[in-house]
């Protein structure tokens, strides 16, 4: 890249804590000091949270960088941490999961019961010759047997890797080929848009493509008609006849927890390798400082899938480590209705709701009457993940879901650092629209040219972590090599500047006047319009700050005046008419408006009116395939496409508006 990000937008507003949460917050502003006082020793604090069968001797063994090792020679048992302690503590009638599946039907799971669960599939895996070490696929539905699967796997040291119960027969079964996986846990379905929707039949076709599965475990779920073969049984003659106690034995800190496979967004999957001890005491402390949960108080919901990092953090460990009472809910947003979402947490008093910004802009484009029919009183406090969030998106969702009185935490993090890392703080920061403000106490990042120098407040270019962290990915599952090229060969000691080493977390970012971190989306889609560099996700919210935009995205096409130009894909608001001459005049007006908003250089060159964007099935837009049909290429790779009728939709829907 020839010079750094254009800083083109300029947000001023702020929302400082509400007084009575900055008085009784979990972290105050001393943990700023703390960590930069002494990092390990912040670290090692929070790995004090956690129970250790055994203490370690050394906080980070960083003598082999990039592979890092935290907490050495320490043991403890992950399932331990999330269950037997908080039952052993007295908390065992506690609600862990309000489970609610699609159709309408409910389970409430307490602590001592999830325990029971944990233990009878540990139990059973051991029966089918799992053990430390081996490797289990979990390709199931959002229902409890998610979790219990995951934790049943971390208590007997097997390494789970979870495959979202959305991807085809080809995705997992390269997922299974690529870890070796003995054992596959799914289900006969799930519920999705109102019908069951089959798993079982999936995994048949993927099993039979690959040689290491020696047994696939299967929930009932749908009671669907499945068909069976010799490496089948059903979790229902296995794990709920099982003995229901079991002794977790400690682990090293070190010992594999999992593999997950990121979204894949911008190319192939990396299969991201995830260890014990450094994991477990990041996702627990930022779950107990950014979301500020009170378990004996709170009612915590995210609405992520098992099967996306978020899940696993944010869903499983993080939560179920502090002893959180959540939510879990198996379906889409809108079925039977659009007031899905705002239904359940009504019902279940929801405080603390964790999203992501594809559902903010979906509610958007629904609009503000639907949650408004709802008591949406409970909430204290909401958070974003997955996306840039648009500042227009950002207030949205402040003023019309929390109703003005609940921070919003904008939580930047990847599948690679495991666990939150740049984020408000719910009690300390005065957050700003579309900012994820600042590195978390305990994190160091920075904002990069393309020396790998950092850029002044005011300046774009590379976000880059400069010093290990514990829940850091250890490497990509059997490919040290690409490990070291992805993340830790574009700057510092990887590439011979200096002999630190730096992580490329491979996103665009600019510091503001006041230092402050706004996320400009992935290098790879940054544009480079008449010697400018541009981000998309600056056009972006341009665009969705005109009041009939709800979703927009950005690319830049080959141009033969500017290098590359910029073409925007805008889904209009529901209420807004696009028909013939009103839909070019809208065109025209917001071209205009990005003009005035941005200044003349991110003016886009064309606008498309689209019914729908693509997305991966984790819900981010996919620009690489927008990209193709704005230089008439034909599409690359759409296996993590969620509907790969949207692009058919596209090419219709465009012509029809320019
Ligand atoms: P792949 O690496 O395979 O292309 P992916 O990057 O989409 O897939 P994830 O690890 O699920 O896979 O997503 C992490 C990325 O999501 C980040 O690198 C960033 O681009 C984006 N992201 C996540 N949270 C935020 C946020 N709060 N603000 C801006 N971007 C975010
Ligand atoms: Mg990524």
């Amino acid at each position: 890249m020839s010079e750094t990000l254009a800083n083109l937008l300029n947000e001023t507003r702020a929302f400082p804590p509400p007084d009575a949460l900055a008085a009784d917050a979990n972290v105050t502003a001393a943990a700023y000091d703390e960590a930069a006082a002494d990092r390990l020793g912040f670290w090692a604090d929070q790995a004090g949270r956690l129970d250790w069968a055994q203490r370690w001797e050394q906080t980070l063994d960083w003598s082999n960088p990039p592979f890092a090792k935290w907490f050495v020679g320490g043991r403890l048992n992950v399932a331990y941490n999330c269950l037997d302690r908080h039952v052993a503590a007295g908390h065992g009638d506690r609600v862990a999961i309000h489970w609610e599946g699609e159709p309408g039907d409910t389970r409430t799971i307490t602590y001592a019961e999830l325990l029971r669960l944990t233990c009878q599939a540990a139990n059973a895996l051991t029966d089918l010759g799992v053990s430390a070490g081996d490797r289990v696929a979990i390709y199931l539905p959002m229902i409890p047997e998610a979790a219990v699967a995951m934790l049943a796997c971390a208590r007997i040291g097997a390494t789970h890797s979870v495959v979202f119960g959305g991807f085809s027969a080809d995705a997992l079964s390269s997922r299974i080929a690529d870890a070796s996986a003995k054992v596959v846990i799914t289900a006969d379905g799930g519920y999705r848009r109102g019908k069951p929707s089959d798993l079982k039949s999936t995994v048949d076709e993927a099993v039979a493509r690959t040689d290491t599965v020696e047994h696939v475990l299967v929930v009932r779920r749908t009671g669907e008609q499945v068909n069976w073969g010799d490496k089948d049984v059903w979790w229902h003659e296995t794990v709920e006849t099982a003995a229901d106690s079991h002794e977790a034995q400690a682990f090293d800190a070190e010992h594999p927890l999992f593999i997950l496979y990121t979204s894949g967004t911008t190319a192939k999957p990396k299969g991201i390798l995830h260890t014990t001890g450094g994991y477990l005491t990041q996702v627990s402390y930022t779950t107990h400082a950014v979301f500020d949960l009170k378990p004996e108080t709170d009612v915590y919901w995210c609405t992520a899938d098992i099967g996306w990092v978020t899940g696993h953090s944010y869903i499983v460990y993080g939560p179920l480590s502090n002893g959180a009472t959540q939510v879990m809910y198996e379906g889409t947003p809108d079925t039977p209705n659009k007031g899905r979402f705002w239904e359940i947490v009504d019902r279940y008093g929801v405080s603390i709701l964790y999203t992501a910004p594809t559902l903010i802009r979906t509610m958007m484009k629904w609009g503000e009457d639907i949650p408004a029919e709802h008591d949406l009183s409970s909430l204290r406090l909401l958070g974003s993940v997955g996306e840039p969030i648009n500042p227009e998106a950002w207030m949205w969702y402040r003023q019309h879901i929390g109703k003005g009185n609940c921070p919003v935490v904008d939580t930047w993090w990847q599948t690679e650092t495991g666990g939150m890392m740049i984020s408000p703080l719910p009690g300390v920061t005065a957050a700003k629209p579309g900012s994820a403000m600042s590195p978390l106490p305990g994190i160091v990042a920075d904002v990069v040219d393309d020396q790998g120098q950092p850029v002044p407040n005011g300046g774009g270019g590379y976000l880059v972590l400069s010093e290990p962290w514990p829940s850091m990915l250890r490497t990509i599952w059997g490919d040290d090599q690409r490990f070291l090229e992805t993340y830790w060969s574009r700057f510092g000691a990887g590439a011979n500047q200096g002999d630190d080493w730096v992580y490329f977390a491979g996103d665009g970012a600019k510091k503001d006047d006041d230092g402050h971190l706004w996320l400009l989306g992935r290098v790879d889609d940054v544009m480079l319009v008449s010697g400018h560099n541009i981000s998309t996700t600056e056009v972006e919210s341009a665009l969705v700050s005109h009041p009939s935009v709800a979703e927009a995205a950005v690319v830049g096409a080959t141009d033969p005046t500017t290098g590359q130009a910029i073409v925007a894909f805008t889904i209009p608001r529901g209420n807004i008419d696009t028909e013939g001459d009103a839909g070019e005049a809208l065109i025209a007006e917001l071209r205009n408006h990005v003009a005035k908003t941005l200044g003349p250089i991110a003016k886009p060159r064309q606008i498309m009116l689209v019914p729908e964007l693509p997305k991966t099935r984790s819900g981010k837009i996919m620009r690489r395939l927008l990209r193709d049909v704005a230089e008439n290429r034909s599409l690359g790779d759409v296996t993590t496409l969620q509907d790969s009728s949207v692009m058919e939709l596209i090419s219709t829907g465009m012509r029809s508006a320019t």
